[in-house]
C-alpha cells in the first residue's frame, strides 16, 4: 500500500490568521521600550516562530549590548500586556484558509497545528479563530513542550495524538524560517507561504500600494528565505495547499516500497541508502580514506594482498571493457568463451576497442563446455587471454570457474573472468586458481547502489598495462595509478555519495556473517522460488545441477509478460524480462535486501495472476 498525507499541520499567526503577522509586533517593541531600548520593525520579525520568551531572547541577542535575565523577563512581561490586550483584533481567518481545509477533512486529512504562542495565548486565539469558522483538530503550543521552534516536539504531539507513525504522511505549513525547521526536524514534508505571511511582514493595505515589480522583489526574498530553510514546496496563497498535497501523493504512491527480483539494481537496505545523505569532496582526506577501505576490502572477497581491486565509475559493463581493453596487450590474442548475452557483449567490446580476438560460442541453456575449450587451446598455440562469463545472468547459468581456468592454466593461459553477478555470493578464490582478473560491481551481490564497478587484478598484470588501453576514461592502469599512488583519489569525479553506501553495503555485508551467511540466504530465497513455480506449473530451463542461485530464468508459458509484469508491480514486486532468443522467458532474480518470506508472497502473488 502506497503511503498517502493523513495530516496538514499549520502555523497559526501568518499562516491561517493574522494577515502579516502583526499581533506580536508591537508586543516586542513595547517589550523593548520598557526597558529603554529601541527594536526596529525588521528586528522585532526575525525570529517570529519561536516561543515568544524565547523569541525576546533571539532579539536580545541582536543587540551591540548584552542585556540582564531580568531586563529579558521584564521585556517579556511587556509584551504579553501588549500582547494579550490587541490579540483578539489579529484572529482574522486568511484567504482560502476555509475551504482548503474543508477540502482536506473530505479527504479525510486530519487538520493538526503548531505555534509560538503560549497556551494562554492560543485560549483566546482558538475561541476566536472558532467564531470565525476556523478549529482545528489539534493544537499544541511551544510551551506544552521541552523545546519549541525549531525542535520538533510539537509535531510528534500532532502525530501522535492522530496515531501516524511515519512523518513522511506530515506535512507542515508556516510562514517563518523556523517553521519551515521544525517541519525539517520532524522529517516531514514542508510547504511556506508567501502572501500574507510574517517573512513577507505586510499588512492587506501595503501589499496593495506597492507596484506589480516591488510587490515581486519582496515575494522574492522571502521565497530565498524559505528556499534557503529547505521547504520542500512554496506557495503564494493557501488555495495551492490542494495541490501541494496531491503533489506528495504522487511522489509517495511513485515510490511505494516495492521489492526488485532483478539481477541490479536491487532492493538494498535502507542504511545503505542513507548512508548517501553526506556529501564530500572527491579529494578530501576523509573520503579518500573510505575509498581505500572500500578498495582493500573488495579485493579480500576474492583474493589477497598480490591483488589490487580497481574502482571505475560507471555500471559493470564500463569495468569489464576496462579490463580488456587495460590488461590485454595490444597485439595479444584473447579467446571468449560466449553462452549469453554478457559472452556476446564482451565481442562487442572487443570489437570496439579493436582487439585480436577469437570466440567460442554455444548453447545458452548449457553451461561452456571444456572438451571443445581444450580442443581449441591445443590447436591454437597463440591465445593469451581467455575470458568467460562465471554466472551468466542471460540466463542464470553457471559456468565452472575451477575447470575452466585449471585448464587454461595448463596451457600457460591467462584468465580473466566477468564474475558480475556471482561475486561475493560465490566463492572464487582468485590465488588458489591463479586467476589473473575479475569484473564485478556495487550493484549486485554487493547489494550496494549502481554506480560503481571494479576490477581486481594481480598487481604485476596491472603494472604492466601501462600503455594498453585505447581508452582514455578507461585506462585501468591510470585510474590504478591515482587510486593507490593517490591515497583513494579517483581520477575525475567520482560518485562520492555511490560510493559511501558502497562502503556502508560492505559493513551490512560483514554484519550478516559475509559470503557464507548471504549464500545461505540466496540459496533459501532460490530453492522456495522454484520449488513454489514448479508447483503452479511454471518451470525453469536450466538443469539444477547448471542453475545459479542468484537469478532463474522460467518459462512464460502463455502467460503475457507485460500483464504479469503490471500485476506483480501492483503487488509491489518488479521481474525482470527473459532474454532468450529461442522462446519466450522471464527471469527473476533473489538477490537483495529479500527474504524467504518475500519470495513465498512473491510465488503467492503469481499464482493470484494465472
Ligand atoms: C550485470 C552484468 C554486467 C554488467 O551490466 P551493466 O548493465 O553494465 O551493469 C556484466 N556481466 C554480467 C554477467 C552481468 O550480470
Amino acid at each position: 500500500m502506497a503511503k498517502t498525507i493523513k495530516t496538514v499541520i499549520f502555523d497559526w499567526a501568518g499562516t491561517t490568521v493574522d494577515y502579516g503577522c502583526f499581533a506580536p509586533i508591537k508586543g516586542f517593541i513595547d517589550g523593548f521600550k520598557s526597558i529603554g531600548i529601541d527594536i526596529t520593525n525588521e528586528m522585532a520579525r526575525k525570529p517570529m516562530g519561536l516561543l515568544k520568551i524565547d523569541h525576546i531572547r533571539a532579539i536580545a541577542a541582536m543587540l551591540p549590548e548584552p542585556i540582564s535575565e531580568e531586563q529579558i523577563l521584564k521585556a517579556y512581561e511587556v509584551f504579553e500586556e501588549t500582547l494579550f490586550a490587541n490579540i483578539e483584533q489579529h484572529c482574522d481567518i486568511k484567504d482560502h484558509v476555509i475551504e482548503t481545509i474543508a477540502a482536506l477533512r473530505e479527504q479525510g486529512i486530519k487538520i493538526g497545528s503548531t505555534t509560538g504562542y503560549t497556551a494562554a495565548m492560543m485560549e483566546r486565539v482558538l475561541r476566536k479563530a472558532k467564531e470565525h469558522g476556523f478549529s482545528p483538530d489539534f493544537c499544541i503550543s511551544a510551551d506544552q513542550v521541552a523545546k519549541g521552534r525549531p525542535y520538533p516536539y510539537m509535531i510528534w504531539h500532532n502525530l501522535m495524538q492522530f496515531g501516524i507513525s511515519d512523518p513522511r504522511e506530515a506535512v507542515k505549513v508556516g510562514d517563518t524560517a523556523a517553521d519551515i525547521a521544525e517541519g525539517k526536524n520532524a522529517d516531514c514534508w514542508t510547504a511556506g507561504v508567501i502572501m500574507g505571511s510574517s517573512e513577507l511582514g505586510l499588512t492587506r493595505a501595503e501589499v496593495a500600494a506597492l507596484s506589480e515589480t516591488e510587490l515581486e522583489d519582496r515575494k522574492a526574498i522571502v521565497r530565498a528565505a524559505y528556499y534557503k530553510a529547505g521547504a520542500d514546496y512554496i506557495i503564494d496563497d493557501m488555495n495551492e495547499l490542494l495541490d501541494v498535497v496531491a503533489d506528495i501523493n504522487r511522489k509517495l504512491a511513485q515510490n511505494a516500497a516495492r521489492k526488485l527480483l532483478t539481477p541490479g539494481p536491487l532492493t538494498t537496505r535502507p542504511a545503505v541508502k542513507r548512508a548517501m545523505l553526506t556529501d564530500h569532496c572527491t579529494w578530501d582526506d576523509t573520503y579518500k580514506a573510505i575509498t581505500t577501505s572500500v578498495l582493500n576490502d573488495i579485493t579480500h572477497i576474492s583474493a589477497n594482498d598480490d591483488y589490487a581491486a580497481v574502482l571505475l565509475q560507471g555500471s559493470g559493463s564500463y569495468a569489464v571493457e576496462a579490463m580488456i581493453n587495460s590488461l590485454c596487450g595490444k597485439s595479444e590474442k584473447i579467446l571468449f568463451l560466449v553462452n549469453g548475452e554478457y559472452g556476446r557483449r564482451m565481442l562487442t567490446i572487443a570489437d570496439d576497442s579493436r582487439r585480436y580476438y577469437e570466440c567460442l560460442v554455444f548453447d545458452e541453456t548449457l553451461p561452456i563446455d571444456t572438451a571443445a575449450v581444450k580442443e581449441r587451446l591445443q590447436k591454437d598455440g597463440d591465445i593469451d587471454v581467455v575470458v568467460f562469463v562465471h554466472c551468466e545472468t542471460t540466463t542464470g547459468i553457471i559456468n565452472p570457474p575451477a575447470e575452466l581456468t585449471k585448464l587454461a592454466k595448463s596451457y600457460g593461459k591467462k584468465v580473466f573472468v566477468d564474475a558480475m553477478s556471482s561475486f561475493a555470493a560465490y566463492d572464487i578464490d582468485m590465488p588458489g586458481l591463479d586467476i589473473d582478473a575479475l569484473a564485478a560491481s556495487s550493484n549486485k551481490c554487493l547489494e550496494g547502489l549502481p554506480g560503481l564497478a571494479f576490477v581486481i587484478a594481480k598487481k604485476t598484470l596491472i603494472k604492466r598495462s601501462c600503455g594498453n588501453s585505447l581508452s582514455h576514461s578507461l585506462d585501468l592502469f591510470d585510474q590504478y595509478q591515482s587510486l593507490y599512488a593517490g591515497g583513494g583519489k579517483f581520477r575525475f569525479t567520482s560518485p562520492t555519495n555511490v560510493l559511501l553506501a558502497l562502503r556502508q553495503a560492505l559493513d551490512e555485508y560483514k554484519k550478516e556473517g559475509g559470503l557464507p551467511a548471504r549464500r545461505k540466504r540466496y540459496l533459501a530465497n532460490h530453492e522456495i522460488l522454484v520449488r513454489g513455480l514448479e508447483k503452479l506449473g511454471i518451470r525453469s530451463i536450466i538443469a539444477p545441477e547448471h542453475q545459479s542461485y542468484i537469478i532463474t530464468t522460467f518459462e512464460l508459458g502463455n502467460l503475457n509478460f507485460a500483464k504479469l509484469y503490471e500485476a506483480l508491480k501492483s503487488d509491489g514486486f518488479i521481474i525482470y524480462p527473459g532474454k532468450l532468443t529461442s522462446m519466450p522467458t522471464f527471469r527473476l532474480g533473489n538477490i537483495g535486501d529479500v527474504y524467504p518470506e518475500d519470495m513465498a508472497n512473491l510465488v503467492a502473488a503469481i499464482e493470484k495472476c494465472i
